[in-house]
């Protein structure tokens, strides 16, 4: 049987909801949601917009973003399941975030490896929040995207060479790195993308879907 790795979505995938918007929703003055639309409509990088919506936010509000998301973070059922099957079938699984470490980690303590998390990281050490890019595009990718999932994937090539990639998501962040796949589990949005860019996927609502799917081996690819 050919060996797997996991590349899993965080917001709106681990969680039930997008935690971005919802902080800036609670944290951020008036003025943040032209930015979102700027980045739907692609006037903007993700990069840049997620990092003018933090910077808008004061850098002393750190405590209670993180007591914020984790009070209020629904995690998606099946998950903790799904983290002990990828355990128990020595599975490496990787949650590959847009969102920010400061409040992707808290949420994930207990659960997975810090070297498991991969994410964009954050500065408190002046006035506002300030978001720090790790993971930036390489040179095969142009769209600027903070985190770039495709560009890790290709980073852990090497690593995982002969191993079958499966990646989970549920958004157009999720597209690129769905197309370097063997297998996608997808739900919402990324849906209607593989769809349009001709991506077989294993549609998923819980965790539980997608144990199931590995179980039986009824993936497709
Ligand atoms: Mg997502
Ligand atoms: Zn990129």
């Amino acid at each position: 049987m050919t060996r797997k790795v996991i590349f899993c979505d965080f917001d709106g995938t681990v969680t039930e909801k997008d935690n971005i918007v919802a902080i800036m929703e609670e944290f951020a003055p008036d003025g943040w949601q032209p930015i979102v639309n700027d980045i739907l409509n692609e006037n903007i990088s993700i990069r840049e917009g997620v990092g003018k919506m933090f910077s808008r936010i004061s850098s002393d509000k750190k405590e209670e973003i993180i007591e914020f998301v984790l009070t209020r973070s629904k995690i998606r059922d099946g998950f903790q399941e799904f983290i002990d099957f990828t355990k128990q079938e020595n599975i490496p699984l990787y949650i590959v975030s847009g969102g920010i470490d400061f409040f992707v980690h808290p949420v994930l303590k207990n659960k997975l490896n810090p070297d498991q998390i991969i994410c964009n990281h954050s500065d408190f050490s002046g006035e506002q929040i300030k978001i720090t890019w790790q993971n930036k595009c390489d040179a095969f990718c142009h769209n600027d995207c903070g985190c770039c999932k495709p560009s890790v994937i290709r980073k852990l090539e090497n690593k995982y060479s002969g191993y079958q990639k499966i990646v989970i998501g549920d958004s157009i962040t999720d597209l690129q790195a769905s197309k370097l796949a063997d297998v996608v589990f997808a739900r919402d949005y990324l849906i209607e993308k593989c769809v349009e860019n001709k991506i077989p996927y294993t549609p998923f609502e819980t965790f539980f879907d997608v144990i199931h799917a590995l179980e039986k081996e009824e993936v497709k690819s």
